[in-house]
């Protein structure tokens, strides 16, 4: 994937909160995945390796399962103010649906990787396989006949797209977060650096201090966008 992060002013960076709207499950709260599921079982380094056929089945799940849910306006906001704003924004999430992908959202850092896409674990070329099962869509890669995986950074693996984060939270003068318990990600660094800071989750989360932030809202995503996204423009000074 070739990603465009050029220096931008507002970096909004979400999680499994904002697409819990669109009827896709968080990870940590009720009902979430991890209660039905054990992290070392299906998403960490090796869990290929020792539990394989169970892995992928979890992955195939998640991604027949995004067929038909539907981007919420948080995620349409959001590809409308990256519409307007270009570079000055970027756009980065830690989730592995598409919804931004299907708001029209273009140039969306995926930081922990794609539902849709396999990897090959020997070359590392990619293919999208939409919402189909991993076996049936594709047995081998079609470069150098290597074993395929689900393109989704596990637990204890490094996650190569973080680079471009780092770079962002670097030079940006506003931070957006949505929907995330910053248990994955922290926060709490870049809301003592970073000028301006808006933190929106449904309720407090015991990794992230909110009193760092400058504005801090409750609510759901989809109540809270409008809000947010009217911040976003009187910074930018639209
Ligand atoms: P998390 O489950 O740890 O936390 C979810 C957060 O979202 C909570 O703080 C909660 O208050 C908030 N939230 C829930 N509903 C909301 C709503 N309607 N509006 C606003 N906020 C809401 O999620 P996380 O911090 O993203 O966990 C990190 C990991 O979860 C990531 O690695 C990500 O890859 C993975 N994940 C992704 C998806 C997805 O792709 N949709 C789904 C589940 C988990």
């Amino acid at each position: 994937m070739k990603v465009i992060i050029n220096e931008p002013k507002v970096v909004i960076l979400s999680g499994a909160g904002i697409s819990a709207e669109s009827g896709i499950s968080t990870f940590r709260e009720e009902n979430g995945l991890w209660d039905n599921h054990k992290i070392e079982e299906i998403c960490m380094a090796g869990c290929l390796d020792y539990n394989r056929d169970a892995t992928i089945d979890f992955y195939d799940g998640l991604r027949m399962g995004l067929k038909d849910k539907k981007p919420n306006r948080a995620h349409k906001r959001i590809a409308e103010l990256k519409r307007i704003f270009g570079d000055d924004i970027a756009v980065l999430t830690q989730n592995i649906d598409d919804m931004f992908e299907r708001a029209g959202c273009r140039d969306v850092v995926q930081l922990h990787g794609s539902l849709r896409s396999l990897r090959c674990e020997n070359c590392q070329e990619k293919v999208d396989i939409g919402y189909e099962k991993q076996d049936v869509a594709i047995k081998q890669c079609r470069k150098c006949g290597g074993s395929m995986r689900p393109d989704i950074v596990f637990f204890g693996e490094s996650a190569p797209m973080y680079e471009y984060l780092n770079e962002a939270v670097q030079t940006c003068e506003m931070i957006v977060v949505i929907g995330t318990s910053g248990k994955v990600i922290g926060v709490n660094t870049m809301a003592m650096f970073i000028e301006n800071s808006i933190l929106n989750n449904l309720a407090p989360s015991d990794a992230i201090d909110d009193k760092l932030f400058k504005k801090v809202l409750y609510k759901k995503a989809t109540r809270a966008i409008d809000e947010i996204a009217e911040d976003i423009k009187k910074y930018l000074g639209k």
